[in-house]
């Protein structure tokens, strides 16, 4: 059972909806449905994006649920980055992939900027040949703030990234310590004017609200050191201990059901004093956990698109991806995965072919994150009228004050979008809405 956020304490699971159906749905053995939708030529004018992902970190983050590796060597990197360029090269074979260019591309992990300038620009040399980058809108890259010199940052403008997103976390060196990060305050400030000086079009810091030891003085702290630095975007997480981090770990060892993190109420009320400070700086809110600077400059593309239907190609151990309706995951044993690329064949790990009903909630519960959902754009691409599809479970949400339905728009209340991973489980088909974990 995953964590419920509308109870008080912080106890362990995710809360987080980054998909539908859930993960736990998805099953081994579906080689042939992945198969056919690469074979497919799949629909007309739907983004393709490539995600990338580096499963390499200095340190491992105590809130971590990541299969992440610290101690690989330069060569065992090298290889496993070959190994996702053999990857690519292989997809980009198939008739769903041929012809079609990025629309966006994204550099996650782990840590991408724990590889080195050489190796980055090795590596994106090889997928720029493979699927050429000259029409993607966005070159995502997400940043440890201790890995960025000047040199690196240098090499990341240099390969065509647009947005960094520097994983800040929070600014007090102790909390920084105690939750297990490998950087410090010192660091976050270097690299942050570093990348300003590189003038990329969007610098994003990530917080977290709830680390280990936080406190109400701390978090206010972390609110104007936010200001101060005035990024183009803010995205802010609500602190969860999944199954898999040492803190989970931890409290299995001492019998503690509380995490030792605050309450989801304490969060949620630091999350939106954070909004408000930002938004009386003249930020607007765009989703549950982002804020920006210039709506109208400052997008991301990646989110919008694959919570909009966009076909990803993931690449790397335990990536994730979406062809032609069809969900799969890879493997997610690095030596395992390796083993299967260099012997030529698809790393898959598990799978779901998805219903066109399934891809149209999908878009809707993802659609909510961002505070809004207009019901003509449901009624156009999937001819269903959510407003009386959804007609139950929104008058409910209503009651309870989370959101309103104005003309054919849906529109959370800050409370609503402060909590709105807890919200949607309603809005799941009923063979799905046992499982939380998503
Ligand atoms: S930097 Fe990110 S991926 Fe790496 S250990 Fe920390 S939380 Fe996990």
């Amino acid at each position: 059972m995953a964590t419920d956020t509308k109870t008080k304490a912080t106890t362990a699971g995710n809360y987080f909806i980054s998909n539908y159906p859930p993960f736990s749905f998805w099953e081994e053995g579906h080689r042939e449905e992945v198969r056919e939708a690469y074979d497919s030529k799949g629909p007309d004018g739907v983004p393709l994006g490539v995600y990338h992902h580096t499963p390499f970190c200095r340190k491992r983050c105590h809130f971590c649920y990541f299969r992440v590796y610290t101690d690989k060597s330069a060569d065992e990197i090298k290889e496993y980055l070959d190994c996702t360029m053999r990857e690519l090269e292989a997809l980009a074979k198939n008739p769903l992939v041929e012809g079609r260019k990025p629309n966006f591309v994204y550099f996650g992990g782990g840590t991408p900027s724990y590889l080195s300038a050489k190796q980055l620009t090795a590596l994106t040399d090889r997928m720029k040949a493979v699927l050429p980058w000259d029409e993607a809108e966005e070159v995502a890259f997400e940043c440890e703030p201790g890995t960025l010199n000047a040199g690196k940052l240098a090499a990341i403008k240099e390969i065509g990234v647009t947005r960094v997103s520097l994983g800040i976390e929070n600014f007090d060196d102790r909390i920084l310590e105690i939750n297990g990060r490998a950087h410090r305050t010192k660091e976050v400030y270097r690299a942050y004017e570093r990348a300003k000086a590189e003038e990329f079009e969007q610098i994003n810091i990530d917080l977290i609200a709830g680390m280990i030891e936080e406190t109400e003085e701390n978090w206010q702290r972390n609110i104007e050191k936010t200001l101060e630095l005035d990024p183009d975007s803010v995205t802010i997480y609500q602190m969860e201990i999944p199954y898999n981090t040492t803190i989970y770990k931890e409290m299995k060892d001492t019998g503690a059901l509380i995490a030792p993190v605050a309450d989801w109420a304490t969060k949620r009320r630091w999350v939106k004093e954070a909004f408000a400070a930002l938004e009386s700086a003249g930020y607007t809110i765009s989703s549950g956990y982002t804020a920006v600077k210039d709506p109208e400059r400052t997008k991301f593309i990646y989110r919008d698109a694959l919570w909009s239907g966009a076909d990803l190609l993931g690449l790397g151990v335990a990536s994730f991806s979406h062809v032609a309706g069809v969900h799969y995951q890879n493997l997610t044993e690095i030596d395992e995965y390796m083993k299967v690329v260099q012997e030529g064949g698809m790393p898959l790990k598990r799978s779901l072919k998805t219903t066109e009903e399934e891809r149209m909630i999908r878009e809707f519960i993802l659609k909510m994150k961002l505070g809004h959902v207009e019901a003509g754009y449901f009624s156009e691409k999937f001819g269903v009228n959510i407003l009386e599809k959804f007609a139950g479970p929104l008058g409910h949400l209503q009651e309870e004050g989370f959101l309103e339905v104005k003309g054919g728009t849906i529109l959370l209340d800050r409370d609503g979008l402060l909590c709105v991973d807890n919200l949607l489980h309603e809005f799941f088909l009923p063979q799905h809405q046992g499982d939380r974990i998503v």
